[in-house]
């Protein structure tokens, strides 16, 4: 089985339109760790997609916030103001699917999924220390997390955890999967990388061939940034997309 996994598109739908096209034909299933909506301009292109044609898809905090779930009173100005401003965008159809969202861990063909971490939905598994507790709870093989927006992750060896930070420059990056060890793989944003890299961040896995493939793609960034100032949403949601932060 070929998985594409994909997380944080935030409402880009440049962006997720031009991961579409780099990974035509090249996948079977598409797994989504949350984060469908918030900062950007496009949420209900991007959640009529992710419903129509995503096998697994768990809720990010920004899905709770942008549909009400939960009050974004924690998020800084800039993100409940885009919260809100979603809230209002969204077709009926759209708020009702983003409310139904599992929570994860969710368990998927033995992988398992979560925005955040196992523990805790709304957690970052930044560094080691954060990994380690969660490969503690983590019983699978696979497990992906998104929430940080940077691509990259964590294997436990025997008796040592390794970090893997994929260097987007060099093209894409292979990770294969030895059947002594565990991994916890981040695929990136989509829609709003934070590693210094403005460009879309993916993931294809091939589960016959045990590989992983971290990809960064560019799209139409002055389309999106266009599309978020005419829209009214706050102008550094425009200008973070540049400097991928
Ligand atoms: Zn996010």
């Amino acid at each position: 089985m070929h998985y594409l996994i994909i997380s944080d598109i935030h409402s880009n739908w440049e962006a997720l339109e031009a991961v579409l096209e780099a990974v035509r034909g090249l996948y079977d299933k598409v797994l989504c760790l949350g984060d469908l909506v918030g900062y950007g301009a496009d949420p209900n292109p991007v959640v009529d997609w992710v419903r129509t044609n995503a096998a697994v898809v768990i809720r990010g905090n920004h899905d709770k916030a942008c549909s009400g779930l939960e009050s974004p009173e924690w998020f800084n100005d800039t993100a409940r103001n885009a919260a809100l401003w979603t809230l209002n965008s969204l077709a009926p159809e759209n708020l009702t699917y983003l409310t139904n969202l599992a929570k994860g861990p969710v368990d998927s063909d033995g992988i398992t999924l979560v925005h955040g971490s196992i523990v805790d939905e709304d957690e970052y598994v930044v560094g080691p220390r954060e990994a380690a507790q969660m490969f503690s709870y983590q019983e699978a093989r696979l497990a992906f997390f998104g929430h940080t927006h940077l691509q990259g992750g964590f294997v436990l060896g025997s008796n040592r955890l390794q970090v893997i930070r994929p260097q987007p420059n060099k093209g894409p990056q292979y990770l294969e999967i030895q059947p002594t060890e565990k991994y916890l793989l981040n695929p990136g944003s989509v829609g709003q990388p934070r590693d210094g890299d403005w460009r879309s961040a993916f993931v294809l896995y091939d589960s016959d061939e045990k590989l992983i493939v971290f990809y960064r793609i560019e799209y139409d960034l002055d389309k999106a940034q266009q599309k978020i100032l005419a829209a009214g949403l706050p102008e550094p949601l425009a200008a973070r997309l540049r400097v991928g932060r």
